[in-house]
């Protein structure tokens, strides 16, 4: 397997690989993994039709490069024959989608999701179903019907969630590049805890049809890489407009990400460090270390730092689970056994079959966040909580914005801690949901937002030794050119700090 798109195009180019090649690589890990007593558990499924696609592509590369035209061909389909790793919330035509869920252990998508659509119009070829918390619900991808995802630097910890499934399968290089999730951090997270690059772009640029709603409002596909670059490639491919999604924005400056540079102009970049942050109780020395270690990059390179207070962001836990599961209980009612969902029947009328059908189908997770939801929305209990949590988040919007007026881009922490061990939070739903301290205000304020794999925790952490610590670039509302080209000097700077390829 190679490490990044740029070669493995290079290499079908040229001949040196084939997609059958690179597809059956991705299948014998997958398979020889599967037997592990400690399996990564990252794909769930690989799609029965991929050799048939790497075969196709492999037909197209030879034809073209007989009649001299290989060129030509890699122009209008960048990705040709490249697999990659698919979340299990995002539609395939004629694929199983389940959200990792059993209420919809067998259900078919009948069509294809856009991004599944423009990659494959690239020439990509979508290689399998990976693991997720249930629904996207969660911070570790343990919430699965299916088990949990190991981490792939230390098989005895989680990958973080809920995209953990694509993140270890890149992570432990099964696949090149992973799309995932987001709706508050669940492809930061992951990247943070296994040592890759993660995206979540700005709300609207990636279409979010074909993908299972969690919280609409704040819902975003994300890329997982290895690099950037191999983040920047198939963003631009996705981006754009879409009929089908009324939210969905074009992404001015894509054309910057087909050839992704390293960003230069340091001297004019200013930096804000949100001081709530630096203020938590729960900050691991080793991340706080890793962070002042990026932040002495960035005055190397001549940026000026400043601590910003912002107090509102305090109140983004609290205002985003009261949205996301607010909405996420509105979106999950139609896994009811009728419209969809494993009906379980019963001879005692449809309010019985509702309630057998979410009874059975849904884990205990999901239902907490959807009791919790409807009684969030409940006009006589705690309709005012739901208002109250749209307000705050209107105010972090307002304040981020403001401070976008000064500043280029606000650096922080992915999470207070590096990854944790399996089982360590799985029954305290509130440390679980403190895990998104630090990534739910980039949902909120809809703005993106990149993971970078930063350095590693220390050999005597006692939580975590040596495991990956990610710090996230966040910027405005659609500059995922320069957040991207900032990782990328990162990246050009410090090859070696991602995970090492096994
Ligand atoms: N951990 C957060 C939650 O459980 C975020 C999940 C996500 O981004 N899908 O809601």
């Amino acid at each position: 397997m190679f490490y990044t798109i740029e070669e493995t195009v290079e290499a079908l180019k040229s001949g040196k690989t084939t997609s059958v090649a690179l597809v059956q690589s991705s299948i014998d890990t997958f398979e020889s993994d599967k037997k592990s007593d400690k399996a990564l558990n990252a794909f769930l499924e690989i799609y029965d039709d991929v050799l048939e696609l790497a075969k196709a592509a492999d037909a197209q590369i030879a034809e073209a490069r007989a009649n001299g035209s290989i060129d030509k061909l890699f122009a209008e389909k960048p990705l040709l024959g490249v697999p990659f790793a698919n979340k299990d919330n995002i539609s395939v035509r004629g694929k199983s989608v389940t959200c990792s869920s059993k209420i919809l252990e067998g259900y078919k998508a009948p069509y294809n999701a856009t991004v599944i659509d423009r990659l494959a119009n690239a020439g990509a070829i979508p290689l399998g179903r990976c693991n997720m918390d249930e629904f996207a619900m969660g911070s570790s991808t343990e919430y699965s019907v299916y088990g949990p995802t190991r981490n792939p630097i230390n098989r005895d910890y989680v990958s973080g969630g809920s995209s953990g499934g694509s993140t270890a399968a890149v992570a432990a290089n099964q696949v090149l590049f992973g799309l995932g999730t987001e709706t508050g951090g669940s492809v930061r997270l992951p990247a943070s805890y296994c040592g890759v690059y993660g995206l979540k772009p700005t709300y609207g640029v990636l279409s979010r049809w074909g993908v299972v709603a969690y919280g609409s409002s704040l819902d975003q596909v994300g890329i997982i890489g290895h690099t950037p670059k191999d983040i920047a490639t198939p963003l631009s491919i996705m981006s754009g407009a879409d009929f089908y999604d009324d939210t969905s924005a074009d992404l001015p400056e894509s054309d910057s990400l087909k050839n992704l540079t390293a960003y230069k102009d340091f001297s004019s970049l200013k930096i804000a460090v949100p001081k709530q942050f630096m203020e938590t109780k729960g900050l691991d020395p080793d991340v706080k270390k890793v962070f002042d270690d990026v932040q002495d990059w960035f005055k190397s390179k001549g940026a000026k730092i400043d601590s910003v207070d912002l107090p509102i962001l305090d109140a983004s836990i609290a205002s985003y689970y009261v949205i996301a599961l607010s909405e996420a209980a509105s979106n999950l009612s139609r896994f009811d056994g009728i419209r969809y969902g494993n009906r379980v029947d019963n001879k005692n009328g449809y309010d019985q079959l509702y309630v057998d059908t979410r009874s059975d189908g849904f884990g205990p997770e999901v239902k907490r966040r959807i009791i919790i939801g409807n009684y969030v929305l409940s006009e006589q209990f705690s309709g005012p909580t739901y208002k109250k949590g749209m307000s705050v988040r209107a105010r972090i919007q307002r304040e981020v914005a403001k401070l976008f007026e000064s500043y280029d881009i606000i650096l922080c922490p992915v999470c207070p801690t590096a990854a944790f061990k399996l089982g360590a939070k799985y029954d305290d739903p509130m440390a679980m949901y403190l895990s998104d301290l630090y990534t739910v205000f980039v949902n909120l304020a809809r703005i993106p937002s990149i993971s970078v794999p930063a350095g590693f925790t220390s050999e005597t952490n006692e939580a975590a030794a040596k495991m990956p610590v990610g710090i996230q670039f966040a910027g405005k509302m659609f500059s995922e050119a320069k957040i991207l080209q900032l990782a990328q000097a990162w990246e050009e700077d410090h090859k070696g700090c991602g995970v090492p390829v096994k």
